[in-house]
């Protein structure tokens, strides 16, 4: 059994549908993350999963029971808000144990709950500070401490580190995690932030406008983008997308004299491949779409090079990871290639993935691996 499902929800604002017809499952003690660009509809999803508003239709079950009208604590579910707001007048203690105390729990459940709640998030030795004497990676666990006393079945939230540094978010976000998997909580957790949404997630729910683009592991997103969107979305370096045109032999790079990508038809296609999949060769030996280097970002153990083809339709930028002592020098001219199962092609007006068929590859472009 799931321990959440939402079906076909929606909420709608006066004409706006914040969220818009939305249906998914999450297993029990499964980490998933919605994801998505500000004003998609995340917050509003959570919130409804938490109790503080109502779908406007559609049905959302905890444990396979219909949860409408019922309140959080009801429902089983904690939540963990962006704005986490500690009591400032309050300790560490009473902070993390205040819902319990007003739903009238006992004063030795509480002070049990307390010492296992502390324990596991490292403040016993902070339990009698106020907020202002903590840093803010402290705050963020007490915040955390508050929903996971409620020992609620289900987690919930919404943009949890987005107040902090990275540093201090990349290390909490791995606390989060451990955390989760060791007491096999079921979570959903809210962020923009696609590195974040990656590292963490058994699974990811990619929203735009209120609705579902993808729902995958993060291997099935990277590897498998299901729209421009997707591909935009996804990649700490975004994926390299190039308009496709017709020519006699095939599809070809919009602009260029070709060579061509595959038989069949190239304009209105979008071509997808990211830098890491793209091999820069300076020689210019076997490559035949030829491009100039027009910068080189120079990251350590690798570097970032962005060439512009050789196009009658203005730049057209393409970027390349090498390895970091392995960069061309800008102004070098290079060939490019691949190989044939790292494109992506997407129909560029629907934006949706499509298939090519691996036969129709024309060979000449991509990487001869021996
Ligand atoms: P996200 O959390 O992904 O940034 P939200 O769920 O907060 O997005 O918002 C989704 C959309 O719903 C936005 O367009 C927002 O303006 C709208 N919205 C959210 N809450 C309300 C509300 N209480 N009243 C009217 N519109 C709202
Ligand atoms: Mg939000």
């Amino acid at each position: 059994m799931s321990s959440v499902d939402v079906r076909s929800v929606t909420k709608a604002w006066g004409e706006t549908r914040a969220v818009d017809d939305v249906s998914f499952s999450v297993g029990k003690g499964e980490l998933v993350v919605l994801l998505g660009p500000s004003g998609c509809g995340k917050s509003t999803m959570l919130r409804m999963i938490a109790g503080l508003d109502e779908p406007t239709t559609g049905m959302i079950a905890i444990e396979g029971r219909d949860v409408g009208g019922l309140t959080g604590s009801a429902r089983g579910v904690a939540m963990v808000f962006q704005s986490y707001a500690l009591f400032p007048h309050l300790t560490v203690a009473d902070n993390i144990t205040f819902g319990l105390s007003v739903r009238g729990t006992s004063r030795q459940e509480i002070a049990e709950r307390l010492k296992r709640t502390a324990a596991l998030l490292d403040l016993q030795k902070l339990l009698s500070r106020k907020p202002a004497q903590l840093s803010g990676g402290q705050q963020q666990r007490v915040a955390l401490g508050r929903a996971l006393i409620a020992e609620a079945p289900v987690c919930l939230l919404d943009e949890p580190l987005s107040n902090l540094d990275a540093q201090l978010r990349q290390e909490l976000r791995r606390e989060i995690r451990a955390l989760q998997q060791r007491l096999g909580i079921t979570m959903i957790y809210v962020t923009h932030d696609q590195t974040e949404a990656m590292s963490m997630a058994d699974r990811v729910i990619l929203m735009r406008g209120g609705r579902i683009e993808q729902n995958g592991r993060p291997a099935e997103l990277y590897e498998r983008p299901a729209s421009l969107f997707a591909a935009r979305f996804i990649g700490g370096t975004p994926m390299n997308l190039l308009e496709l045109d017709d020519a006699p032999q095939g599809a070809i790079i919009a602009g260029t004299a070709g060579p061509a990508l595959f038989t069949g038809q190239g304009r209105g296609r979008v071509l997808g491949l990211r830098p890491e999949d793209v091999s820069v060769d300076s020689a210019n030996a076997r490559a035949s779409l030829h491009a100039t280097v027009t910068a080189v970002e120079y990251l350590g153990a690798e570097a970032l090079v962005t060439c512009s083809l050789n196009c009658n339709l203005g730049a057209r930028p393409i970027q390349a990871r090498t390895r970091g002592d392995g960069a061309p020098p800008i102004g070098a001219r290079v060939g490019l290639s691949w190989e044939a199962g790292a494109t992506h092609l997407f129909n560029g007006t629907s934006g949706e993935r499509l298939d090519i068929g691996a036969a129709t590859h024309a060979p000449e472009l991509h990487k001869v691996t021996t």
